[in-house]
């Protein structure tokens, strides 16, 4: 097959092939051709996954006294939407092509329209036509923003015609029933964001955490939404994982937290390893119905710099809209003195959010480990190392253990080894094929330490340890395996950068 001509999209094809062929990530449903939109994550994927949520998990709650966990289900009253905001405009523009009879989001259309003039180096005709767009979107103007499509000139990537209909609204959210008989059964929705849960126990947690505020609470769990397009692998999902954190906070005080948490939160990236340059901001110009300020911390994707995170100032809207639909108050006592000596009394808190998807933090990990490397065979010729130069607390399998051949005891003694290790890490053992080939698998799923056991091995309890990313070899004391993998691999070289 002939290369894409776009460099771009070979990188991430490469990615996508590469998640696929290695156990990361499937389509769903494979064998029925998949569903649109929808992932399944693999053995190795589903390692890596809970280790980014478990790392997120423990800078939320571990290095914030004042941060507590929660699990909300994923089904909510249906006045939930209602108060939230999500059944009257959780809405995306969208337009279609008459010829192609593709939909597309008419925003994101003039988006990569902007991306366009600031590729060719029009950076402010970029930033004029995005302004344009916020304005149009603001004000609720759909046919302004056909009518800017058109002038545009944008054409639909599939039939190449401008042939567009009228733009329309699209609500995203999924509906069911419950209930097993039609006259009581009633709509209920897949949460489209897993903050509602927090809002709604806000008090629960409140009261029986005895939490003052500022206080948070953070969740990790399933979104659903009915994206129009679901494009770019498991950037755009229509069912995908959020973690979110709610920050309750004084009135008044709420920029000051937005300020720490937005800052707070692009360290957490940095320290996974993601590279300074490779990560923005990118503050909103259109403001969500419900915030104040907002910001979004973009990483440099194959496809371009895109979204995976956004921390919202959320002011006291959700805890309102909740208390008036309720009828339940949703106050605070605040017990401390404010600036006249009297306790700052009841209020109803204002919210500070950072929400991040777990899924496009994967990706981003996914795409800035992949590594290829020019390199030589066992006979000399070039050849290309492929491997993943995962930060060594998120690789899935942290060692792998072979024999050098299976015979002469050197099986029994790797398995010494593996069952040494087992209980503190994800370790494999692997006795097949040459050990060229062992040591390529493991590049390939980021493992950092291959662990060879030979003839030596028998005479000293010595082994070799291969190093992942230099491909060096030391001898280490199989006494010292433990220490030295644990070492390496621990969350905390993580964590402690956080602090
Ligand atoms: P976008 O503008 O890309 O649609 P959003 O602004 O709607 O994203 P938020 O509502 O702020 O996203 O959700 C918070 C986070 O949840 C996002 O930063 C992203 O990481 C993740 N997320 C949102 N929608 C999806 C999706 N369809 N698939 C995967 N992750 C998602």
């Amino acid at each position: 097959m002939a290369d894409n001509p776009n460099p771009q999209e070979n990188s991430l094809r490469k990615i996508i092939s590469h998640a696929k062929e290695y156990g990361f990530v499937f389509p769903s449903s494979e064998i029925y051709d998949g569903l649109q939109a929808v992932y399944d994550y693999g053995q190795y994927g589903v390692e890596l996954k809970n280790n980014l949520k478990t790392l997120w998990w423990q800078a939320m709650t571990r290095l914030h006294d004042n941060v507590v966990g929660l699990d909300a289900a994923i089904f909510m009253h249906p006045l939930t939407w209602k108060a939230s905001g999500h059944i009257d405009s959780f809405n995306d523009p969208m337009i279609d092509n008459r010829d192609s009879k593709k939909r597309y989001r008419a925003d994101v259309l003039i988006e990569d329209q902007a991306a366009q003039y600031e590729r060719n180096g029009q950076a402010d005709q970029a930033q004029n036509l995005l302004q344009t767009l916020g304005k149009l979107l603001e004000s609720g103007d759909l046919n302004g923003v056909r009518e800017l499509i058109v002038a545009e000139k944008i054409t639909c990537p599939v039939s190449g015609t401008s042939n567009w209909t009228e733009v329309r609204q699209f609500n995203l959210m999924f509906s069911t029933q419950v209930g097993s008989l039609a006259e009581d059964s009633s709509t209920v929705y897949l949460r489209p964001e897993t903050a509602q849960g927090i809002f709604v126990n806000f008090l629960n947690v409140q009261k029986t955490g005895r939490m003052k505020i500022p206080f948070g609470i953070a969740q990790i769990g399933k979104a659903f939404r009915n994206e129009i397009v679901a494009r770019q692998f498991i950037f755009r999902m229509r069912e995908f994982e959020q973690m979110e954190m709610q920050y309750f906070v004084r009135p008044g005080q709420e920029m000051l937290w937005y300020a720490y948490w937005k800052e707070a939160r692009l360290r957490f990236h940095r320290a996974i390893g993601l590279p300074a340059d490779k990560l923005r901001y990118h503050d909103h110009v259109k403001l969500a119905h419900y915030a104040n300020a907002a910001v979004d911390i973009e990483y440099e994707f194959p496809f371009g710099f895109k979204e995976i995170e956004g921390i919202h100032s959320r002011t006291d809207f959700d805890l309102k809209s909740h208390q008036d639909l309720s009828k339940k108050k949703q106050q605070f006592f605040d017990n401390d003195p404010d600036e006249n000596g009297k306790p700052y009394g009841n209020y109803v808190p204002y919210v500070v959010e950072t929400s991040v998807g777990a899924d496009r933090l994967f990706l981003a990990t996914l795409c800035n480990a992949y590594a290829e490397e020019a390199g030589v065979d066992a006979e000399g010729k070039p050849k290309e190392r492929v491997f993943l130069k995962l930060h060594p607390a998120l690789a899935p399998v942290k060692a792998a253990i072979f024999p050098l051949v299976r015979k002469d005891g050197l099986p029994e003694k790797a398995r010494e080894v593996l069952k040494l290790l087992r209980l503190d890490f994800n370790v494999i053992y692997e006795e097949r094929d040459a050990i060229g080939k062992r040591y390529t698998r493991q590049d390939l799923i980021g493992t950092p330490f291959c662990i060879a056991v030979d003839y030596q091995s028998l005479e000293d309890n010595t082994v070799t340890v291969r190093h992942r990313d230099s491909t060096a070899q030391d001898r280490v004391a199989i006494a010292d395996l433990k220490a030295l993998i644990g070492r390496e691999v621990s969350m905390e070289r993580i964590l402690e950068q956080l602090e």
